[in-house]
């Protein structure tokens, strides 16, 4: 019973951000579709599918379902990329986009986050999932991206940083996109979209966006 409310109420969620022109391709809303928001986030489904940031704890907030969306669309998936992502978190935004790169034929996603505790509980939990894409979890600080396993095709941070982070810059393949809130915790933030072209970068500002603060090594978590 519980099962068929939870899928009612993701399908309900999912169809709205279709409505409203968040979702505009079948990889996404097959993604979306697919995985369940509740167990990432421990609330019941009529909490996890309200289109709002959760807590995850540790002070950290698990994005918006409109901005998990908006990240998916903005990044361009097509199958056999590699893709790195910065906070792993709850593992949500995760499954999403492995699940949406499994629609496009599969690729490689690798993660990082720097909470020991979220990085364990987020690891189990999607490789209990099957995706046929590669994940491979890390734990370190995402300033410095994942230099042994660079280029990527696609980056993208799922907090904000407040100063250009030039490791994700440099670890981009060409043609590759980063994606990533720039500015400070509590002020405007911009979502800055980042096309590596021969010779230099091109830079897009997307949207003002909300976003926690990415974290310095040490730096104590609320
Ligand atoms: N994408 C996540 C939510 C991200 S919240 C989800 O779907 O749930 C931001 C995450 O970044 C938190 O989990 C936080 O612990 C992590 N983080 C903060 N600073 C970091 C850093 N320097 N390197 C890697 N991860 C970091």
């Amino acid at each position: 019973m519980n099962e068929i409310r939870n899928l009612d109420l993701r399908t309900r969620a999912v169809e709205r951000l279709v409505r409203k022109g968040y979702v505009r391709t079948e990889a996404v809303r097959h993604a979306l579709l697919s995985v369940d928001r509740s167990a990432f986030t421990n609330f019941a489904p009529e909490r996890a599918y309200e289109d709002r940031p959760l807590p995850i704890g540790f002070g950290q907030t698990v994005s918006a379902m409109h901005m998990v969306a908006i990240y998916l669309e903005s990044l361009e998936l097509r199958g056999g990329i590699k893709l790195l992502e910065i906070g792993t978190g709850s593992g949500y935004h995760l499954a999403v986009t492995a699940s949406a790169l499994d629609f496009l034929g599969a690729g490689e996603i690798h993660t990082i986050e720097i909470n020991e505790m979220l990085y364990r509980k987020s690891k189990q939990l999607v490789e209990g999932m099957g995706f046929k894409t590669r994940i491979y979890f890390h734990l370190g600080d995402g300033f410095l991206g994942v230099a042994e396993s660079a280029p990527f095709d696609r980056i993208y941070v799922t907090a904000s940083v407040a100063e250009k982070p030039a490791h994700l810059y440099e670890q981009l393949s060409e043609e590759g996109i980063l994606l990533y809130p720039r500015g400070v915790q509590g002020e405007p933030q911009i979502l800055v979209k980042v096309r590596k072209a021969k010779t230099d970068y091109l830079e897009e500002g997307l949207m003002e966006v909300s976003f926690v603060q990415l974290r310095r090594p040490g730096e104590r978590f609320i």
